[in-house]
């Protein structure tokens, strides 16, 4: 579509970062584009406007930034899913492989309600292993989540296949 080429188009490939032989894709210059970002969450209110969602989880960091626009958007409550040692009061967490060792993501206990239905978003989906921690978070405190949505999506890699079954939606696919 004429968003996902916009999009494509706008991220940034930054060679070395963080280490050497990975290629990061830099979402800032999409932030930096005022109407890019307002054309994203416009796509995405209207993607989930009838669904009944009562809150938007956000991967920190740079979901975050998407999930909480998204979350205003639509008028429902933003829950943050962060790195250990972040959130003050009461928390669960998930702990997750990743190629060398293991990482961990947090969240408060009564960020969500059982029932509640869920969209989880983050910039982009690479391995799965931090959005699939997530589905597990959302899970364990009784949520639903309707679906995953991300701006860019690895495919290569094949995330999905650990994001336990819930569906996932990505602006560009690489
Ligand atoms: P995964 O757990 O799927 O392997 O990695 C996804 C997480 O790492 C996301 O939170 C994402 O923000 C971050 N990440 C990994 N690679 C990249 C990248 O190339 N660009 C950006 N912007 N984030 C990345």
């Amino acid at each position: 579509s004429d968003l996902a080429s916009k999009v494509s188009s706008t991220l940034r490939d930054v060679p070395d970062f963080p280490k050497e032989g990975i290629i990061f894709k830099d979402i800032t210059p999409v932030l930096a584009d005022g109407m890019l970002f307002r054309e994203i969450i416009e796509a995405w209110r209207q993607r989930y406007a009838s669904q009944n969602i009562s809150a938007i989880v956000g991967i920190e960091s740079r979901g975050f930034i998407f999930g909480a626009a998204l979350a205003h958007a639509l008028g429902v409550g933003l829950t943050l899913v962060r790195k250990p040692g972040k959130l003050p009061y009461s928390r669960i967490g998930v702990d997750y492989t990743l190629e060398y060792g293991t990482d961990r993501v947090e969240m408060h206990t009564d960020a969500l309600a059982p029932g509640e239905r869920v969209v989880v978003v983050d910039d982009l989906l690479a391995t799965g292993g931090t959005c699939g921690a997530t589905v597990a978070l959302v899970q364990q405190l009784g949520g639903v989540v309707v679906e995953c949505a991300f701006l860019v999506e690895l495919g290569f890699l094949e995330g999905a296949k650990r994001l336990h079954g819930v569906p996932h939606h990505a602006l560009t696919v690489f």
